[in-house]
């Protein structure tokens, strides 16, 4: 699979013994799941992206990527104790269905930290647990083996080992948050599932685009073309079209567009991405379509 490397060409370490940061896509997909032949080369899982950095692995959102990544995490580590963070948006189904199939968290030694807000009616963990009750799973969440902990956000910032947490509210239904981590190798910005347009008051929007600012990788909801969105105003997810409006607004460096509509075949998101180059076209910003697999490397600051 494809590896980005952003800054200077990057060894492994830089003098001071710092690890470059590395963000890597298990899962890109909105709504549902979708496998098959049509989806094989930007994939089929929901929204999962790993993310190393400064000591800490921080996974954003338990889509069904969360499995495969479990997977490797397990090999990884063959039975060492593995502490990691999972930040969770909002617990729509593409958001939290892989974790009652995340390995590590079956496994006694492993320490599991879930972050993410309340929501409307429930509690995170409430609501994580719910979809793992009789009739629909058969392990409750309590039976996990791994010790797993859960904290609900309540400011806009929070601190994951030395890595800086910011959240902000998006413009999508329920409690949905986008999240920013700031490491020693740059900055990066989580907004899976956000509207850009058709904020009502403004504030969400404003809010998102300040989250961005100046980031280096902005992660971010581009579900659908100009034309699809004139049907799905109000939905929660935005165009390309907005989506690089914001970005490029904000001056980030490195788009992703994100959370790929399970309508769409790879055909479709090669031509989507070859018209957010067109209209991203003397801004300056670089323009990519997240593919499940697909790494990219933040170097190292000396
Ligand atoms: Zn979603
Ligand atoms: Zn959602």
């Amino acid at each position: 699979m494809p590896t980005v490397s952003i800054g200077p060409k990057v060894s492994g370490e830089n003098a001071a013994g710092v690890d470059p940061v590395r963000i890597r896509f298990w899962g890109v997909r909105g709504s549902i799941p979708t496998p098959g032949p049509q989806t094989v080369r930007f994939g089929g899982n929901t929204s999962c992206v790993e993310v190393r950095a400064d000591g800490q692995i921080i996974i954003l959102d338990a889509g069904s990527g969360l499995r495969p990544l479990g997977t490797a995490l397990s090999e990884e580590f063959r039975g060492r104790p593995l502490e990691l963070s999972i930040l969770i948006t909002h617990t729509h189904w593409d958001h939290i269905q892989g974790f009652p199939f995340f390995a590590p968290a079956y496994q006694t030694q492993n320490r599991i930290r879930v972050l993410g807000f309340e929501e409307a009616r429930r509690g995170l963990q409430d609501a994580l647990a719910g979809q793992m009750e009789a009739p629909y799973f058969p392990v409750a969440l309590a039976e996990m083996p791994g010790s797993i902990t859960f904290e609900e956000l309540h400011g806009d910032s929070a601190a994951i080992g030395s890595v800086r947490l910011s959240a902000c509210r998006s413009n999508h239904p329920g409690n949905c948050h986008g999240y920013r981590l700031d490491t020693s190798a740059g900055s990066i910005c989580y907004i899976p599932d956000h509207e850009a347009s058709g904020d009502d008051t403004g504030l969400k929007t404003a809010d998102a685009a300040r989250l961005m600012k100046n980031a280096d990788v902005v992660i971010l909801d581009a579900q659908y073309t100009a034309e699809e969105y004139c049907g799905h105003a109000g939905w929660g997810h935005s165009s390309i079209d907005d989506a690089i409006h914001v970005a490029r607004n904000a001056r980030a460096k490195r788009l992703y567009m994100f959370h790929h509509d399970p309508a769409h075949d790879d055909a479709f998101l090669d031509r989507m991405l070859q018209r957010a180059r067109q209209i991203a076209m003397g801004s300056g910003m670089t323009v990519e379509s997240a593919r499940e697999g697909e790494s990219v490397t933040l170097a190292a600051k000396a």
